[in-house]
């Protein structure tokens, strides 16, 4: 399978993502550098792929008439930089220089607030159904374009900064199909440019995930 191509451009909107401008969102504090990348999942309906509601909701547009369950979202005003589509296709709703509010409460490592510093991709898909190849792939690929623009050095799952309020992306997310991609595509960059995989490499999963780097 060929890996989606992404780049960010300098006003961290990245091409090869279609875009979505959001309002729900903001500058990040003075000074922050964008460390961390948290992976989620969604679906609205919950469990339901296609529609167009996540990306109503992400943007202020979400008709809570549509489904009986959108009566809980009234008022909620949440983006994501990113959301992953079952097929691979990525959107982008907030620039990656810019604080999208995905985490909510949140910690990491002690430290508070994980939209202020990171960057959240939502995959489409529930904590109960497993992902879909295009979507690892995607996922990966956006990883690096991200790496290259943003000094990153960890990734995290939503349900690792926010334990017991948030599950997701959840037990079906396989961290080692997402690393063994990343680290493929890394390997295949650093092909051609000599010093940029020392770097790339110290990107940090969750702990306890196997195998957590690429082996050479
Ligand atoms: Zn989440």
């Amino acid at each position: 399978m060929t890996a989606p191509h992404f780049v960010l451009d300098p006003d961290g909107w990245c091409r090869g993502a279609q875009r979505y401008d959001s309002p729900h969102a903001d500058a990040r504090p003075d000074g922050t550098a964008v460390t961390l990348l948290v992976v989620h999942n969604i679906s609205l309906p919950a469990g339901q792929f296609g529609t167009p509601h996540v990306s109503d909701l992400f943007t202020g547009r979400l008709d809570y008439n549509a489904d009986p369950a959108f009566a809980d979202l009234r008022g909620l005003r949440v983006s994501s930089h990113f959301l992953v589509r079952r097929d691979g296709r990525v959107i982008q709703y907030v620039s990656g220089d810019a604080r999208a509010w995905h985490a909510g409460q949140s910690v990491f490592q002690g430290r508070p607030a994980c939209n202020d510093f990171s960057i959240g991709i939502e995959l489409e898909g529930t904590d109960t159904l497993p992902f879909a190849p295009a979507q690892y792939e995607a996922l990966a690929a956006l990883t690096l374009a991200l790496q290259q623009r943003y000094p990153l050095t960890d990734v995290q799952g939503h349900q690792h900064i926010a334990p017991g309020r948030k599950t997701d992306p959840g037990p079906l997310f396989s961290w080692q199909k997402y690393i063994e991609i990343w680290g493929r595509l890394l390997k295949e960059k650093a092909a051609g440019q000599v010093g940029l995989v020392p770097a790339y490499r110290q990107l940090r999963f969750p702990v306890g995930v196997p195998e957590s780097q690429p082996k050479n």
